[in-house]
């Protein structure tokens, strides 16, 4: 069913469409179609957007919206939705405003009474939890920790004792910096790190957060991490 609110209304819409987190072919007929029909992409690197569009052959203009030109670029974008045109927001990989550039954005279009859709579809948070194999009735999303090693360890002490599963994203270049803080702080509990989903190296590690810290070791860490943590004190075996 086509939705009564999809890119054909006169007034400017701003969608906000989830795009592959690796794998071309995790986007929907939905968002294409979205992409194609919108004025204007606003993405967060507008080269990086660009191969996604060429292999589906989408010619949509595109310009850039990221963290460091969010306010004046948000603020043109916002004239431009007035005029009735519509936007799609994009961001490299997965869900826009999901640790990624998009809320100022939402913000400003609130105040200014702008319609915005979703245009839903893969996030690296949802599909690893998906395989992480830990309980998944409720999680707690935390991002990025502090990549400083005292705050890290300070923002983890608050959340020692979440009972629910425990879900973040970290770089390959502070993974093992980052265990090394979980096992001091939580203690040897079951992880689950999934590692390049959707591409070639995709690889998911279950087990204790010291023998993902041993296999991290013996295998110097590359590609996108996202770490799934048993809450409190939970133990899957
Ligand atoms: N908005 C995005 C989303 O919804 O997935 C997340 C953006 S955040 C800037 C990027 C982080 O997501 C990476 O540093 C990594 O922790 C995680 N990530 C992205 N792609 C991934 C993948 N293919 N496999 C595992 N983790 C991934």
């Amino acid at each position: 069913m086509v939705h009564s609110t999809d890119v054909s209304s006169t007034e400017g819409v701003l969608y906000i469409v989830s795009t592959p987190i690796g794998n071309l072919e995790d986007i929907t007929l939905r968002a294409l179609r979205t992409l194609k029909a919108v004025d204007l992409i606003a993405a967060e690197d507008t080269r990086h957007t660009r191969r996604l569009l060429a292999h589906y052959e989408i010619g949509t203009p595109t310009t850039s919206y990221f963290e460091g030109n969010q306010i004046q670029k948000g603020e043109k974008l916002v004239a431009r939705l007035k005029t009735g045109d519509s936007i799609a927001l994009v961001s490299d990989a997965g869900t826009p405003t999901i640790s990624d550039p998009g809320y100022r954005l939402l913000a400003q279009c609130i105040e200014a009474d702008i319609p915005i859709i979703p245009i839903p579809g893969p996030s690296a948070c949802i599909a690893a939890a998906s395989v992480a194999g830990l309980p998944l009735h409720n999680f707690v999303f935390e991002g990025f920790l502090s990549p400083k090693s005292g705050r890290r360890k300070r923002q983890l002490a608050d959340l020692r004792e979440e009972k629910r599963t425990l879900i973040f994203y970290e770089s390959p270049y502070r993974i093992i910096q980052f265990l090394g803080d979980v096992l001091e702080v939580f203690g040897d509990r079951q992880v689950a790190i999934a590692r390049e989903l959707t591409k070639k190296f995709e690889e998911v590690f279950r087990g204790k957060v010291t023998e993902a810290i041993e296999k991290l070791q013996r295998t110097p860490p590359r590609g996108e991490f996202t770490i799934v943590i048993a809450g409190y004190p939970l133990r899957v075996e």
